[in-house]
């Protein structure tokens, strides 16, 4: 099953506090316009475009920021969503902002 890219997955999603992102600037920047944009609409989630989020890349596939540190831990194994949708089980288990499907 597909995940969904949705506000419920964008909030559920641990990408934003992940090690691999933590030292981005390009993942800082669109943390900023995220947060902006919520305050703005809480419920906004067609202006949250897939290259706005910087996570749920289990949905949307590989990251755009180049600027991420494969060298530290994925955190998708205790998030909610990598859970409910059993992606354990799928050929790529982690790291999804990373690899290829
Ligand atoms: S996909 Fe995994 S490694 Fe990449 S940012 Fe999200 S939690 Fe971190
Ligand atoms: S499984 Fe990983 S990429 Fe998908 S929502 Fe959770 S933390 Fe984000």
């Amino acid at each position: 099953m597909g995940v969904e890219f949705s506000m419920e997955n964008i909030r559920r999603c641990l990408c934003l506090e992940c090690p691999v992102q933590k030292r981005s600037r390009c993942v800082a920047d669109k943390k900023k316009i995220m947060l902006l944009i919520t305050q703005q609409d809480l419920d906004s989630a067609m202006r949250m475009d897939t290259d706005r989020v910087p996570g749920v890349y289990c949905s949307t596939g590989r990251a755009i920021c180049r600027d991420i540190d494969p060298h530290e831990v994925c955190l998708c194994s205790e998030c909610e969503v990598w859970d409910e949708h059993g992606l354990g089980e799928g050929r790529v288990t982690d790291y999804f902002c990373i690899r290829e499907e």
